[in-house]
């Protein structure tokens, strides 16, 4: 293959080797290898573009060894587009024969079949849960090595009734301020219909009535950071069209709120993703400006509807509480206040935790693939909460929702984990009994 096809030589020139990155990075934390630090990475895919390297599994496993948690980026001064040179490389990369062939086939059919089908995610769900509710799961979990480990402690998948699909539309409640779409996602109804129901239920509160378009599955954001750039453009193409044609009494299109980070931030990246598609690049561009996180889109557009009942509400959770930034929340779209400033409308004690910015192994499918590696990381996270004393942990993304919910049962720590719409909903339903 010609180096070019593998490497955006371009970006990987922005690097200029300076290490501001290397303190953020959590397998160079773990490792303390250079290699498997930004500036490694970089160093390699440069080294290969230059014909100074070959590709190999060394490099392979290099590359899949990064959670794609995007702190170096936040760390860089010079701008460095880590994540997309990453994906660039992982895409080009991703049917090389130094990974077995039943790997790559393995990664494929479900990155392309299951995680692109209702059908199938809600099957996996369902054997899921039978496997669990029977013991089998946990039987299974003691002789399949770290696979099983985490399998054994994996939070319970839910009840059928809970993982019932929404309906196409919610109307506000009390007074009508305006309309939004939502994206159901592809883990969230399967793991956290609660979330989603949550999340609905608190933009009513906020006078919106709420939209669920039938859109594909995913988002993308899975297939993208995992080396399938086609079926990420495909998937993007598809959930831009079921969003489309949404528009607000004004004629203007709704914003898309997004209650999972790691997809909000892949959906405003949809312009960049289709940037050389002619056909779809402006309706990908016009897409990404309408999306919003769920928190952002509360804390700087719903705040003085949802402040007065917050303000008043008494919640009813363990104290104190603290806010677990999201990696592709803050260092993927540049969102930290915003849910601080929901959670402190609340009257309750919160507190910080150490490196809140930094990764908790979760990582999109990387908890799956590499579950070793995921607990490693989870450890100085888990740590750093027990000592902030923190009995409920908050956060914003439903894969670290379930990391977390692992850690904490492994661990056997006396901590609620929670996404934030579950909380705002917990406090507006309070507010309305009262
Ligand atoms: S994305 Fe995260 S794990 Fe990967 S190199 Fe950057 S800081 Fe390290
Ligand atoms: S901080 Fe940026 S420029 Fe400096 S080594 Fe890391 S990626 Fe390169």
């Amino acid at each position: 293959m010609n180096p070019a096809d593998i490497v955006d030589y371009a970006k990987s020139l922005d690097c200029v080797h300076c290490g501001l990155c290397l303190r953020t990075c959590p397998t160079y934390q773990v490792s303390g290898r250079e290699s498997s630090s930004p500036r490694g990475r970089i160093h390699l895919m440069r080294a290969i573009a230059e014909g100074d390297a070959s590709v190999d599994i060394h490099l392979l496993d290099e590359l899949d060894y990064c959670l794609v948690c995007r702190n170096c980026e936040s760390a860089c001064p010079s701008g460095v587009e880590y994540s997309h040179l990453l994906a660039h490389t992982k895409d080009a990369l991703s049917d090389h024969g130094a990974r077995s062939w039943f790997q790559r086939t393995a990664l494929r059919l479900g990155l392309r079949h299951v995680l692109t089908s209702r059908l199938l995610i809600s099957l996996n769900a369902s054997l899921l849960r039978i496997l669990q509710r029977t013991g089998v799961f946990r039987l299974l979990g003691r002789h399949l090595g770290p696979v099983g480990r985490s399998m054994k402690t994996f939070p319970e998948v839910p009840a059928a009734e809970e993982r019932r699909e929404l309906q196409p539309l919610y109307k506000a409640r009390g007074k009508r301020r305006g309309t939004v779409a939502i994206l159901e996602g592809c883990v969230m109804p399967a793991l956290l219909g609660r979330v989603n129901r949550a999340t609905v239920r608190v933009l009513q509160e906020a006078g919106r009535d709420v939209h669920v378009p039938r859109s594909p599955t995913c988002c993308g954001a899975l297939q993208a950071h995992n080396g399938d750039l086609d079926t990420a453009r495909d998937l993007a193409r598809q959930t831009i069209a079921a969003h489309e044609s949404l528009q607000d009494e004004g004629r203007t299109l709704a914003p898309i709120v997004v209650n999972s980070a790691g997809c909000s931030a892949q959906m405003k990246e949809y312009g960049q993703l289709l940037a050389d598609d002619p056909e779809w690049k402006q309706r990908a561009e016009a897409f990404s400006s309408r999306v919003r996180d769920f928190s952002e889109y509360l804390a700087e557009e719903a705040l003085a509807e949802l402040s007065p009942q917050l303000n008043a509400a008494e919640v009813d959770l363990p104290m104190p509480l603290t806010f677990d930034d999201p990696c592709h929340l803050c260092h993927g779209q540049g969102v930290r206040t915003q849910p601080r400033i929901l959670l402190d409308q609340l009257n309750v004690e919160r507190v910080e935790i150490d490196e809140s910015e930094s990764c908790c192994g979760s990582a999109g499918l990387y908890s799956a693939l590499r579950p070793d590696d995921s607990r490693e990381i989870l450890g100085p996270r888990l740590a750093a909460l027990e000592k902030s004393g923190a009995r409920t942990l908050v956060t914003a993304n439903p894969g670290c929702h379930l990391q977390w919910q692992t850690g904490v049962n492994t661990a056997e720590l006396e901590v609620q984990v929670l996404h934030i719409a579950e909380v705002l909903d917990r406090a507006l339903q309070k507010t309305d009994e009262a």
